[in-house]
């Protein structure tokens, strides 16, 4: 999505570790009007696939998703992040390892929110290991409901979820892939 990969080559900075530093659109100050085109076009990658809800993870991902909710005219859940949650009956729970951050945090939806005639596409903001749409994955088999793929705004595509959760079936949109961010450049797959 070329609107998007200029916002990342003029705000991106890369931080240790491979981290894509984009604060200035996405993950803290957040461009409206950048989500609501990122949230039509992931309408339009999964349009007539019989999607009834959005699924992500707080916080990042929350952006992205509601305007794809609002683009596809269907609910958005958020799943909630826990350092510890004891188990609940009310609640599908999976664990998440964080990479970037080191930590696994407990997620959760709601089973008053989940109908087992859901299809679910699953959103967010990066794609780096898997963990976070594995997590939600987890859910979704939990709890009996169909997954129609995955939408992410930013797919770093050197390293192995995108490649991992594509091998397994789930289909993956990615609207920028990034290559590489070596000696801190940014390089796209398309470049
Ligand atoms: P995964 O579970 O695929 O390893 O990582 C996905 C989550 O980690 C995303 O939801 C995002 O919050 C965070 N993340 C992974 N890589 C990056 C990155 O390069 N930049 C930022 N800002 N977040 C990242």
């Amino acid at each position: 999505m070329q609107e998007l990969n200029e916002k990342i080559r003029k705000f991106g900075t890369v931080l240790p570790g491979n981290v894509l530093k984009v604060d200035a659109f996405l993950n803290h100050q957040v461009d409206p009007e950048l989500m609501f085109h990122v949230g039509q076009e992931f309408a339009k990658r999964f349009a007539d696939k019989g999607i009834t809800k959005i699924w992500t993870v707080e916080s990042s991902g929350i952006a992205p998703a509601v305007m794809t909710g609002l683009a596809m005219k269907v609910p958005v859940i958020f799943a909630r992040k826990h350092k510890s949650l004891t188990l609940n009956n009310n609640m599908y729970v999976a664990d998440v390892y964080s990479y970037t951050k080191k930590t696994t945090n407990r997620i959760s939806i709601s089973k008053k929110y989940v109908a087992p005639d859901d299809k679910i596409l699953m959103i967010d903001d990066f794609l780096a290991n898997g963990q976070a749409v594995e997590g939600m994955l987890e859910i979704a088999d939990q709890a009996g409901v169909a997954v129609a793929g995955a939408g992410i705004v930013i797919e770093k595509s050197f390293q192995p979820g995108g490649k991992e959760l594509r091998d397994r079936g789930i289909r993956v949109e990615s609207l920028a892939r990034i290559k590489s961010l070596a000696d801190n450049q940014i390089e796209f797959e398309e470049d």
